[in-house]
């Protein structure tokens, strides 16, 4: 089903955890994993785990032991996108110099489908990176710089629940750290591997997941809030989102109501939902799947009703149930996405970090480096545009 409907023909996988593997075995090259919020919450599915179970210490130790030289948390730039993205909405609202409503473009696999299906939309897609897309340039230029690393020397790996970000890493604007360090041939993003290749490599290497010692992220692009963590389901990025530009907005601590956005939550193709900020009455929708997208798109246009803020992601459930993650809910469906979520759900109330704003690895981030949200660097780095791909339907 998902081979008729994905808008990257992601379904045929490309294992990259070989070339990974060479990269590792080389001893010129420094490769550096970065973890996305939903791979933590599968990957120990395949190794016999309870659903949802939440592995993020053995995951972290699983990528040492395969020879990674360091290990830092996407989560991380998912905070970075939550800050950019969320400034992004209030200068859309205030300065009205781009269309309301907002489209997220976190999802590779719907930013596509725009471009081929809805150009006329391209202008409302936040021009703000997914977490991955700001990872990327940020360790090649920051971190490299902080940790007095060369960058031509790096090799970037994302551990994605998603196949299509291999599409994403190798679209051709994905290399501002190259322009940045006057560098050829320097790649933002170098692989991506997916939570079943992980799985995958690790049973060739005869590695006892269960038994690995819980391991923690590298300092610098490690440290992550529970925004950053709920990033990983349907309704998060939104979440999150809000959340920052809650406080952004009224300058007022993000209140108990806006940490538990319920109207946002649940699996549910279709989420609508009005939110008060001041005196903000914010329309916001929530949707996956291309289906439930190309059906509230059609009417959104017919009906022409006023929106602020829309998420679309692609996969059921959003990314916990991505092409790359491993296959139970083909058997289990609803019951084991909604287990997943729930595992990220739960992080969130966990960690007293429940703000992208609040995370003080980003806070030094902006001070030592982009400035601030929306700067002249930021955009450089962080924020790209989109192409109108409609000539593929050769019409
Ligand atoms: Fe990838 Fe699916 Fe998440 Fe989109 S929803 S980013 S296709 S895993």
């Amino acid at each position: 089903q998902c081979a008729n409907v994905c808008p990257v023909s992601s379904i045929t996988e490309t294992y990259e955890y070989p070339d990974v593997r060479k990269a590792i075995a080389d001893p010129d090259k420094i490769v550096i994993f970065s973890t996305s919020p939903s791979v933590r919450i599968a990957l120990g599915e395949e190794f016999a785990m309870p659903d949802g179970s939440f592995v993020q210490g053995k995951m972290v130790a699983l990528l040492r032991k395969l020879g990674g030289d360091y290990v830092l948390d996407t989560n991380f730039a998912a905070d970075l996108t939550v800050v950019e993205e969320a400034s992004e909405l209030i200068e859309r609202i205030t300065k009205q110099q781009a269309p309301l409503p907002q489209f997220t473009s976190c999802c590779p696999s719907w930013v596509k489908y725009a471009e081929t299906y809805h150009p006329d939309l391209l202008p409302h897609l936040s021009s703000s990176k997914s977490p991955i897309g700001m990872q990327g340039p940020t360790i090649k230029t920051y971190f490299a710089k902080q940790m007095n690393l060369d960058p031509s020397k790096i090799v970037n790996v994302a551990v994605t629940p998603c196949t299509a970000k291999k599409f994403e890493i190798r679209r051709e604007e994905m290399n501002a750290a190259s322009g940045y360090l006057g560098l050829n041939n320097v790649r933002d993003m170098d692989y991506v591997i997916t939570t079943r290749e992980l799985a995958k490599w690790a049973k060739e290497e005869d590695i006892d997941f269960i038994s690995l010692e819980d391991s923690d992220y590298d300092r610098l692009m490690g440290e992550a809030s529970g925004a950053g963590v709920i990033f990983g389901n349907t309704g998060g990025v939104m979440e999150a989102a809000l959340r920052t530009a809650y406080e952004y907005i009224t300058k007022e601590a993000v209140p108990e109501d806006f940490l538990n956005l319920q109207p946002v939550r649940g699996l549910e193709a279709v989420k609508e939902a009005t939110v008060t900020i001041a005196d903000l009455q914010l329309k916001v929708a929530v949707i996956y799947g291309t289906k439930a997208a190309t059906e509230f798109i059609n009417q959104w246009k017919e009906t022409n009703q006023s929106y602020h803020f829309i998420e679309v992601m692609t996969c059921p459930g959003g990314c916990i149930g991505g092409g790359g993650q491993p296959k139970g809910t083909l058997f289990k469906g609803d019951g084991l996405r909604q287990n997943r979520i729930d595992g990220l759900y739960n992080r969130d109330t966990q960690l007293n970090l429940r703000n992208s704003h609040d995370n003080p690895e980003l806070q030094k981030l902006y001070k030592e480096f982009y400035g601030r949200p929306l700067s002249k660097l930021a955009e450089e780095m962080l924020h790209t545009s989109y192409h109108d791909r409609s000539s593929d339907l050769g019409k």
